[in-house]
């Protein structure tokens, strides 16, 4: 059971939302507003946070930046709207560790969260901070699916993420199938089965966002994959 923060101004939503995550066995406060959302944040402890990004009185991004001052590791999984791929990109910068789009399917919403607040307790991780990964100018934060190419953002979905994750931790090492898949079926994120092809299909995907970086994921034949940062 984890106590929970629902910040959603939508009457409805946030009674649905607040009622399927008490069934699901969580504890659930809400708020209606910004300013109401860091009251109860300075108030009270939390394990994790789902907030709407268009809120009244203070948006969800400016209580996204003000709650990481003092709470830089609560786990936050954010709720944007259809067509904001910018709300999404800025409130993975501001550090949203996971995010919805709206419309959503409840269950979606469980599996992340639940996958979001198992993350945030990996005992790895600690409370210490996270310790960002590196390869050649690529950085991958180990916890939430963010990463950067000579310091700029590259949206990323969790698959993807996860598995540039592996990849830079295992830099120079081959990375075989069965590892990306352990990693991808541990986690509940973009649930479904995944087809025979899903791997080539996005290891394609992350060798065009590296393209012109000199990195490369070099395919070893029958073995797996590794990555290459170009440099001796
Ligand atoms: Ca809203």
């Amino acid at each position: 059971m984890a106590h929970l923060l629902i910040v959603e101004d939508d009457e409805l939503l946030r009674d649905g939302l607040s009622a399927q995550l008490s069934q699901a066995g969580h504890q659930i406060d809400t708020a209606a507003d910004g300013e109401a959302a860091l009251e109860s944040l300075e108030h009270q402890g939390f394990d994790g946070v789902v907030l709407d990004l268009g809120l009244p009185k203070l948006d969800g991004l400016e209580v996204l930046k003000r709650l990481r001052k003092t709470l830089p590791a609560l786990p936050v999984l954010i709720l944007t709207a259809r067509d904001g791929v910018e709300d999404r990109v800025a409130g993975l910068n501001a550090g949203a560790d996971d995010y919805l789009t709206k419309p959503f399917n409840g269950d979606e919403l469980l599996a992340r969260l639940q996958a979001m607040l198992r993350r945030a307790s990996l005992p790895a991780f600690g409370t210490s901070g996270p310790v960002t990964h590196a390869a050649g100018p690529l950085r991958v934060d180990p916890i939430v699916p963010r990463a950067w190419l000579g310091g700029n953002a590259i949206e990323l979905t969790q698959r993807e993420w996860e598995l540039l994750a592996l990849l830079v931790r295992c830099t120079g090492q081959v990375v075989s199938r069965e590892d990306v898949l352990a990693v991808w079926q541990s986690d509940a994120g973009e649930g479904g089965a995944l087809a025979s092809n899903a791997l080539e299909v996005y290891v394609h995907r992350l060798r065009r966002k590296l393209a012109d970086s000199g990195m490369n994921i070099r395919n070893i034949r029958g073995l797996g994959y590794m990555l290459e940062t170009g440099q001796p």
